[in-house]
Parts: C-alpha cells; structure tokens; sequence
C-alpha cells in the first residue's frame, strides 16, 4: 500500500512504525479526550482581518465554509472572563495590567500579591520578539470564541486558483527558494510533462541546510494533514434530509499514490510524520512550564480544571517517554552568528505564513489554518526557548522567564491533535485500500 510509510525518516532516526504504535495505542486516545474539554474546545480567533498581501475575495459561497462563532453564555465564565474579580481590590486598580497577564494562561487566581506582581512584570514584557506567528488581538471587537467541536475540520470544498494561490505563496515565497527553481504545483505539472521541474525543485531541495529542508518539509507535513482530513471527513451524500461525511478512499489515493503524483504522495506523508515528531518534541520540552504550580487549565470549575490538567500532565510525560525524539541540536549548530541569522530567517518567514492565513478565502479553513500554524508556531517558539524552559522558577512568585497565552497552549494541543488524528486516519485508509482490493 502506498500509504505504508515504512522505515526510518529523513533527517532523524526515527522509524515510521515505532511512531505509529506509539500515537495510535497510546497518544492518540488520550489526546482526543484532552481535546474534548472546555479549555481546548473553545479557541479564541480574528477570522475578519483582511489579507495583508493581496485584495482577497473573502466572499467564500460555500455552505460548508461557515464557521459558527459561540454566543457569549456558550462560554464558560471563567475562559470568557477575564476580569471576574477574583483579585484584591489592589489589583484591581491595574485591571487592564491584570488581564493581559490573565491571558497569560498561568494565573492563578488567588495568587499572593507577589506572585500576582511579578505576573504584572511579565506582562510588560515584549515577547514579540520570540513569536513564530502573528497573534489575533484578543481585545478586538472581531475576535470571537469559536467551538472546536462544532465546527470541525472536514472537506468543505474550497479549491482551484483561491486555494493554489494560498498554497504557491507558502511555498514560492516563504520557503527561501530561489526564482529560478519552480516548484510543481498542479498536479498536470507531473503528468504529460518531462518531470523536469519537479526534478529541478527537489535536487534543489536536497541541496538545502538541514534547517531549509527541515521548514519545507513541515509546511509540507501541513498540506499533507489538512488534505488527509478532508479525504477522511468528505462530503459523501449531501440531500434535503441528510448529510454524511466519511472516508472517500479515492479522493485520498488521488492525492497520496505513489503512480498518480510522480511519487510524490509517500514522500508528502513522510513529511506529515516528520512534522509530528517535531511537535511531539516541543510537548516532551514544555513539560516544566505546565508543571508550574500557578498554572491552571482555569475555566472557573476547580474540580475539573484540576482533573484537565492532570490529563494535560499525563500525555506531556508520555511524549517525554517516547523514545526516538528528533534531535532538534543537530539545527542551528553551526557557525553562532549565522546560526542566529538562519534562526531570524525561519521566524520571519513562519510569521508570514501566519499572515497569508488571513487571505484564505473559505472561513472554515481559514480557522483550521489559523489555529494550526500558530499551534506550529508555538512549537517552534517552545523548541528555540530550552534555556528559558530550564530556568522556570519552581516556586511561584518569581519572574516567570517563558511564558505561553492560553490561545498559544490552545492551539498548541489542538494542532497537534490534528497531526495525531491524521496518523491514526492512515491506519483507517490503510484497512480501506486492504478491503478493496
Ligand atoms: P492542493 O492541495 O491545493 O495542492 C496544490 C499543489 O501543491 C498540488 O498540486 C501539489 O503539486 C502540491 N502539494 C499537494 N500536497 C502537498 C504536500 N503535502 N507537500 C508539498 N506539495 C504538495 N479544503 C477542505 O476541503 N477542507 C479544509 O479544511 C481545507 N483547509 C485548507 C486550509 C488552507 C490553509 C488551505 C490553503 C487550503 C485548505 N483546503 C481545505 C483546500 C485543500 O488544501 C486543497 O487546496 C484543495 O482541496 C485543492 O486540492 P488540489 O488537489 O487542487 O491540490
């Protein structure tokens, strides 16, 4: 089956098969019902602000495109709040100070006065200068919650030249590619042709830094998720009393078979695993901050948010115990100052791939995309942050050195939990290519 990925990946020695078991049996489950919770279902997102680069249709007709913003009681009072007055009068002098810090997602609400102090330090701080990706403004009046649950990712049929556009400009120029090279990008670029600019792409490709290899193949990884997802929730029956979505076994061979895309479908799944392990490491990384004892997965119901985060602690030492993480000190070790250069690059151009997100037409996909590239951003951001990680106070009450808003650990999980979900949907298509043949 061209969808049997097997052996060792590119760039790391991790096997195929070694990630598989690990995400089906043991990950994956555990994830889902994470992903459930009222923290992580509700995701906070600007889907109105205008494309940057381009005059964007932004007049999407399709049905399936609608995303369904929350009203204000569909969200529990705890996420929605943040100014629910938990904290001393003092505090509340500097509520708007408070509240910024609040979206920290480390606040304890009844924090000590030094605690709650340094919080207010930290939320001076500028940390824009470690970001991967562009963050919505949380204060907008266009900013709205939106639940994950009820607007999943799924086919919704946006495609042709909106959909194209978005994807050559990821590629064409965010992917430090020189004019002269061209990237196939339809698929007729494969067939009838000589194959010759696909062969000029990739000897390009391989000619790459570890590090420019390493960005493509993630961008890569996303398009091979987001398409994976579609082909596993497609529109199968669509009449005036029902709706039904499920596995199209064809439209996912017509995008991953070896013979239809001039081998280019196993090596676009591979890089889906690459990208999973490169998240999976950040969450192994990260295990220290959410160790904190001031953090809390705060909704407002104790009981609960306690019960979240030992879940939440649970799978982040599970993706500690994982055992062959991709070793991320093999990037960047070269000469320090164009290490440094190479690192600034990467950020930008990340960044501008968060940006582009804002000239996708279809607002379904505009949401998914949004939430995953700043889900990847945020991984990105954790992976070039060890040494802050290590230097997390142990107690509260000092300076926090790193610090995530709940929109980043939102999306953090949630992209991940598409690239485990898009694992486990190849071992459904696997059994589905094996049953018909
Ligand atoms: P596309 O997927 O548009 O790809 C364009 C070209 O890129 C291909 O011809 C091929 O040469 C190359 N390519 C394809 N896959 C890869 C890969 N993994 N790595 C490298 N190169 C590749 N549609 C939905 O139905 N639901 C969604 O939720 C959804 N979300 C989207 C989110 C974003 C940000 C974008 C840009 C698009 C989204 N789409 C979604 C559209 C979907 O990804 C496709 O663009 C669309 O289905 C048209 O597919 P296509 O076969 O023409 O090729």
């Amino acid at each position: 089956c061209f969808c049997q990925v097997t052996g060792n990946l590119d760039d790391c020695a991790c096997d195929v098969e070694t990630i598989d078991g690990f995400n089906n049996d043991q990950l994956f489950p555990k994830l889902k019902a994470l992903l459930e919770s009222d923290y992580f279902r509700f995701y906070k997102v600007n889907l109105n602000k205008p494309c940057p680069f381009w005059k964007a249709s932004s007049h999407c007709g399709l049905r399936d495109c609608a995303v369904k913003p929350c009203s204000p009681s569909e969200v529990p009072q705890g996420i929605r709040s943040s100014s629910h007055n938990k904290y001393s009068a003092e505090a509340n002098k500097q509520l708007d100070e408070c509240e910024r810090a609040q979206r920290l997602g480390a606040v304890d609400v009844s924090l000590s006065d030094e605690t709650k102090e340094a919080l207010l330090d930290w939320s001076k701080h500028d940390d824009e200068a470690e970001r991967f990706c562009v963050v919505d403004d949380e204060d907008s009046p266009d900013s709205q919650y939106v639940d994950l649950l009820l607007n999943p990712e799924r086919f919704t049929g946006y495609k042709g030249p909106e959909a194209w556009q978005i994807w050559n400009s990821i590629y064409e120029e965010n992917c430090f590619k020189p004019y002269s090279v061209k990237r196939p990008l339809h698929p007729d670029s494969f067939h009838g042709g000589s194959g010759g600019e696909a062969r000029t792409f990739y000897s390009w490709l391989q000619g790459q830094c570890v590090e420019k290899r390493a960005f493509y193949r993630l961008v890569s990884g996303l398009h091979s998720s987001i398409n994976v997802h579609l082909s596993a929730r497609y529109l199968l029956e669509d009449n005036w009393f029902q709706k039904k979505w499920g596995h199209n076994v064809s439209e996912f061979r017509q995008r991953f078979d070896s013979d239809l895309t001039a081998g280019e479908g196993p090596k676009r799944l591979r890089n889906l695993y690459f990208l999973f392990l490169i998240e999976l490491r950040a969450l192994a990384k990260v295990l220290p901050f959410f160790q904190q004892p001031s953090f809390h997965l705060y909704t407002g119901r104790a009981e609960e948010d306690e019960k979240q985060k030992e879940q939440l602690l649970h799978i982040l030492q599970l993706a500690r115990s994982f055992p062959l993480h991709f070793d991320e000190t093999s990037l960047f070790a070269g000469d320090e100052k164009e290490a440094a250069k190479l690192r600034e690059d990467i950020r930008l151009a990340f960044l501008n791939i968060s940006r582009i997100m804002d000239c996708v037409d279809c607002f379904k996909c505009r949401l998914w995309g949004k939430l995953q590239t700043q889900g990847l951003g945020t991984a990105l951001k954790i992976l070039f942050s060890e040494r802050q990680i290590e230097a997390l106070p142990l107690s509260s009450g000092q300076r926090p050195s790193f610090q995530l808003s709940r929109q980043e650990v939102v999306s953090l999980f949630n992209a991940f939990g598409r690239i485990s979900t898009s694992v486990r949907e190849l071992k459904n298509f696997r059994s589905l290519l094996a049953e018909e043949r």
